[in-house]
C-alpha cells in the first residue's frame, strides 16, 4: 500500500517535471522563433527603406515620390518630385 502510494507520488513528481521542462522549452523556442522573425523583419525593413532613401525628392525630401532629375548649375544631379519641379524649372534646370 505504501509502496504504491510513494509509487504513485513519483510518478506525480516525474510527470511534474517533465511538463515544467516541455512549457520551459516550448516558451524559450517560441521565444527565439519570435526574435528571429522579428530581426528578419527589422532587416528586410531597413533594407527597404535603404532604398527608398535613395529616392528622396531633393528639394522637400519627401520619399516615395517619382522623380524627376535636373543637372544642377554646379553639376550636381538632383532629383524632384513633381510638387516641387515647377520651382527647379523656374531655376532654369533642365530636366536629364
Ligand atoms: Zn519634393
Amino acid at each position: 500500500m505504501m509502496l504504491k502510494i510513494a509509487g504513485v507520488l513519483l510518478c506525480f513528481v516525474f510527470i511534474g517535471i517533465v511538463a515544467a521542462t516541455s512549457i520551459k522549452r516550448k516558451r524559450s523556442a517560441g521565444s527565439k522563433v519570435v526574435s528571429l522573425s522579428q530581426v528578419k523583419k527589422m532587416r528586410s525593413t531597413a533594407a527597404h527603406e535603404g532604398k527608398s532613401k535613395g529616392q528622396k525628392c531633393s528639394s522637400c525630401k519627401e520619399p516615395g515620390k517619382k522623380l524627376t532629375f535636373y543637372a544642377t548649375n554646379d553639376g550636381r544631379v538632383i532629383g524632384v518630385c513633381s510638387t516641387c519641379k515647377p520651382a527647379v524649372e523656374r531655376q532654369g534646370l533642365l530636366p536629364l
